[in-house]
């Protein structure tokens, strides 16, 4: 099969397109024949191998993906051949006290898909069975593998831990980023406010049609003094923050009385400050998230239904690339071009 491959760690230079043999599936595995990979930053730090350990080479990447199921192990009685599906990533052991007890992201063993074993940036990837689920009718390949690991992220960081509720004031950074796009339309989704953060004009205008408030151009404008501005200085309920470094440390002085912090990925840097005394004083909660569960996977994903022929949630493809241009999609990635997902098509 045609797969994307790295047999050192390094630039997007590394990957390269070469012929591998198709995976072999277990008794509780599927063999999914993939049409769509979308890109995430994870990939490039098990790529360039920084942040991520135990990954065996040469090494397939990727952890989202979508397509049609090609084999089905013998355990597997629930699933077809030629069933359309998107990948769960979230890869845990199904048998210990978090996994029982619905917190598979808490598992001692849970990883995402593509950083342990081989991932999506290829025609066929084998992952275990509980780990797809349905395409939302309506949705094509490409958005379906826009959807799981952001979308994901976003929710169990805005409704699974700071319990976003109707009418609170949302700061979302880096609007353009995959997991931003989805945080702006999860939190309007929950009624919020949102104010959000970008590099151009042209991305907060986006931010805007996917229903964004406000907009700050960070590149312009210090987004404490905007946010104390837009906010009369009373300051914002939940700040989504995945960058790290200065804007982990100055969020924190965007946050209201009672705030709540929910920080993941640190895409920037992943070294923060913090003045305890506001912690304290301000009575402010940080939460630290990785990935969501299975189950919130299910829960979003209603959100993409068109039953009504209104659907509430929608993937953002910023561009798609053919498999073989990989290296070209992770410099796009790196260098922060993209609004929403990049995605391979296999
Ligand atoms: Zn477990």
């Amino acid at each position: 099969m045609n797969a994307i491959c790295f047999h050192a760690f390094g630039g997007p230079e590394v990957l390269t397109l070469e012929n591998t043999s198709r995976p072999v599936i277990g008794p509780n595995e599927v063999l999914l024949h993939l049409k769509a990979a979308a890109l995430n930053h994870l990939d490039m730090w098990v790529r360039s191998g920084t942040r991520e350990r135990n990954i065996p080479l040469p090494h397939i990447p990727g952890s989202d993906g979508a397509g049609i199921i090609a084999e089905i192990g013998i355990a597997v009685d629930y699933l077809k051949v030629g069933d359309p599906v998107l990948i769960s990533p979230g890869i845990s052991c199904g048998h210990c006290d978090m996994c029982f007890s619905g917190n598979d992201n808490l598992c001692r063993t849970f990883h995402v898909l593509g950083t342990r074993e081989d991932g999506t940036y290829a025609e066929f990837v084998k992952l275990p069975a509980v780990n797809v689920q349905p395409i939302p009718a309506g949705l094509d390949f490409t958005q379906a593998a826009a959807i799981p690991l952001v979308f994901l992220t976003a929710w169990h960081m805005l409704v699974g831990l700071t319990k976003i509720k109707p009418g609170e004031i949302v700061l979302v950074h880096a609007a353009g980023s995959g997991v931003g796009s989805a945080a702006i339309q999860i939190a309007k989704l929950f009624g919020a406010h949102v104010i959000t953060t970008a590099g151009s004009e042209e991305k907060l205008t986006k931010a805007k049609t996917l229903g964004a408030d406000d907009g700050i151009n960070y590149k312009e404008k210090d987004f404490v003094e905007e946010v104390k501005r837009l906010t009369a200085r009373r300051g914002v309920d939940i700040v989504f923050e995945h960058n790290g470094g200065e804007i982990f440390e100055k969020s924190i002085f965007t946050l209201a009385k009672g705030g709540r912090l929910v920080t993941c990925g640190s895409t920037s840097d992943y070294i923060g400050k913090i003045d305890l005394r506001y912690l304290f004083a301000k009575h402010l909660t940080l939460h630290g998230s990785f990935m969501g569960t299975k189950r919130e996977l299910i829960d979003v994903l209603r959100f993409f239904e068109n039953g009504t022929g209104n659907r509430q949630l929608m993937p953002v493809i910023d561009s798609v690339f053919p498999l073989a241009k990989a290296p070209d999609a992770h410099h796009r990635m790196e260098e922060r071009k993209n609004f929403g997902k990049i995605v391979l098509s296999v």
